[in-house]
């Protein structure tokens, strides 16, 4: 006969000391590798501070110990840990508030990408089978005051102990810390759920937010009104393309080979703001540079596309990304990816060429004086290969599954190689584009990456590193400007003279006043020394010495077609 396996039964303070075990050893790899790695100077900080750290969590979680709320607090903690800890350890991502921030406004499209077979089994092995064991085992509690009791002369040494230990030591700590912000955000589980508490104050906090008007004396210029054709310019807003992988940037293989043939101005020294679309976006479009940049700020104050429509600028927003992130709230806002028909999309993600053809149509039709932002899908993992149709598969073998951690690094660089070849042939099908409408509008491109991206370097992959720590392929982004030539006799700009100052350092801080100033708009908020091209561009309209006194015209909007001169310019059929 068949004896029934009964329920183990477990006081609760050895229960709380198994997890605390558990997710101390399982769930803390990284953080106890980064810890080894940032007390080297003395193991026996490492070793107290261990202890402390243990002890901590120990009389904390005894302080839930008790009937009714502990089963749920223990669960919970285990699959927030496990969870983190898998991106933790194999992606080498930290996750803090603003990594919380992405994936609480990633789409769906992009959330399945990250929810793979790999992800399921980490989860059932370190989360669903450690919850159902706390789940089976039968917990005695004691009565009330005893079990008080009994918890109190675990939790007050503990502490105790724990103080001490780290108040004995105190300088070595306060310096790790100090000198390492990421080390307590990889602690599991405390640095996930305080990201995510943080987050959540702070999206409780700002949905009262008034925004600030920002350039309300915003107004277009002598040198658009004198153009005789609407100038309008592309704002290709990149994702995820890091300047290494850019040939124009020195890199040995050839992924520009579109964009090398056509003349660009390419900037070989760009920073990022952030490492994440949520953080970068924002601050790229908002007037505030890195250094006084914040979430708060951004969403409280207007940016570029308010400043721009003020001065009478048509703006129009096309995104084949997640969304503008609140910037395009107020104007002309399409997005490509609902385009389920198109043999261009695919389970609600498109390739970029999507633009192509409306920006065809949309510059056969415009009338008005505009700007068009482009938000691109770029080369956004860890599914690199969804990112290039057939035809862009130069580089191979290349890593066709988001479980990166199948795939060699060179598979992983083939992969995201082939999307920077990609991105080549969209930006230089915009730059050919307004070329071949250039009897049409006088038009130009500028395009920025808003963040980088990590293939395998020091063991880290995707981005969202925080800044401080954030490594120079998350932060170094490419930087490519195209004029037309109706555009740069138009609008005064000498390429030759922005071709010797490439090398500059440029960086997100300068796209806001950069295209204030590629559509000559006039305000108190453009500052020109932020300007990328302010040096190598004349300031009054055609005609006018450079730098001469700027008289005001009210005449910048909509010019009819009628006086669309017909200089038409070699090469304008090009396309
Ligand atoms: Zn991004």
């Amino acid at each position: 006969m068949l004896r029934r396996i009964g329920r183990p039964e477990l006081g609760s303070i050895a229960l709380t000391a198994i997890v605390t075990v558990y997710l101390l050893a399982i769930t803390n790899m990284s953080f106890w590798r980064h810890a080894a790695l940032y007390f080297d100077h003395s193991r026996l900080s490492l070793l107290s501070f261990g202890t402390a750290l243990a002890l901590a969590t120990f009389a904390v979680l005894t302080m839930v110990s008790v009937k009714y709320v502990m089963k749920p607090v223990l669960i919970f903690l285990i699959v927030a840990s496990a969870s983190a800890a898998y991106f933790v350890d194999y992606f080498g991502v930290i996750i803090d508030k603003d990594m919380i921030g992405n994936a609480a406004v990633t789409t769906q499209a992009e959330a399945s990408h990250l929810l793979t077979g790999s992800l399921m089994l980490h989860l059932i092995i370190y989360a669903v089978i450690p919850s159902l064991f706390v789940i089976w085992v039968k917990v005695r509690h004691r009565r009330f005051f005893a079990k008080a009791g009994i918890n109190l002369a675990i939790v007050v040494p503990s502490l105790l102990v724990s103080g001490g230990l780290i108040y004995s030591d105190f300088a070595s700590v306060a310096y790790v810390i100090r000198e390492h912000k990421d080390l307590m955000k990889r602690f599991n589980p405390t640095g996930p759920v305080s990201a995510a508490v943080r987050y959540a104050a702070s999206t409780y906090k700002e949905r009262n937010i008034v925004v600030q008007p920002l350039g309300t004396d915003a107004r277009q210029g002598a040198r658009v009104a004198a153009a005789g054709k609407p100038v309008v310019v592309v704002v290709v807003a990149g994702e995820t393309a890091r300047a290494m992988n850019f040939s124009l940037n020195g890199y040995q293989r050839e992924t520009n080979p579109e964009l090398k043939s056509l003349d660009v101005i390419n900037y070989t020294d760009t920073t990022s703001c952030g490492t994440a679309t949520a953080v970068s976006l924002p601050c790229m479009f908002s007037v505030y540079p890195r250094s006084e940049y914040t979430d708060w700020k951004a969403r409280s104050t207007e940016n570029l596309v308010n400043v721009l429509t003020r001065a009478g600028v048509s703006v129009s927003w096309w995104d084949n990304n997640t969304g503008s992130k609140g910037i395009a709230d107020l104007i002309n806002f399409a997005s490509m990816t609902g385009q389920k028909d198109s043999p261009l999309c695919n389970n609600g993600e498109c390739l970029d060429e999507i633009f192509l053809g409306e920006l065809d149509k949309k510059l056969s039709a415009t009338k008005a004086n505009s700007v068009i932002v482009l938000h691109q899908l770029g080369s956004h993992g860890p599914s690199y290969y969804l990112r290039y149709p057939e035809k862009f598969r130069k580089f191979k073998p290349d890593c066709r599954t988001p479980e990166l951690m199948k795939c060699s690094v060179e598979e992983i660089t083939n992969a995201y190689d082939n999307t920077i070849l990609y991105t080549d042939y969209v930006l230089a099908s915009v730059a050919r584009l307004l070329e071949k409408h250039q009897n049409d509008v006088s038009g130009a491109m500028i395009y920025m990456s808003d963040h980088g991206e990590s293939l395998g370097e020091n063991g880290i992959y995707l981005h969202g590193a925080p800044y401080a720590i954030a490594p120079r392929e998350q932060t170094q982004v490419p930087f490519v400007t195209w004029f037309s030539k109706p555009y740069q006799a138009a609008m005064g700009v000498d390429t030759r003279c922005l071709a010797k100052e490439t090398d500059q350092p440029k960086s997100h801080d300068n796209l806001f006043h950069t295209v204030l100033g590629m559509m000559d708009v006039e305000t108190k908020v453009y500052d020109r020394t932020l300007d990328a091209f302010a040096n190598c561009t004349r300031q009054g309209p055609a005609g006018a010495p450079n730098g001469a006194a700027f008289q005001a015209a009210d005449t910048a909007k909509d010019l009819p077609a009628a006086i669309v001169p017909a200089n038409a310019l070699p090469g304008a059929n090009a396309l």
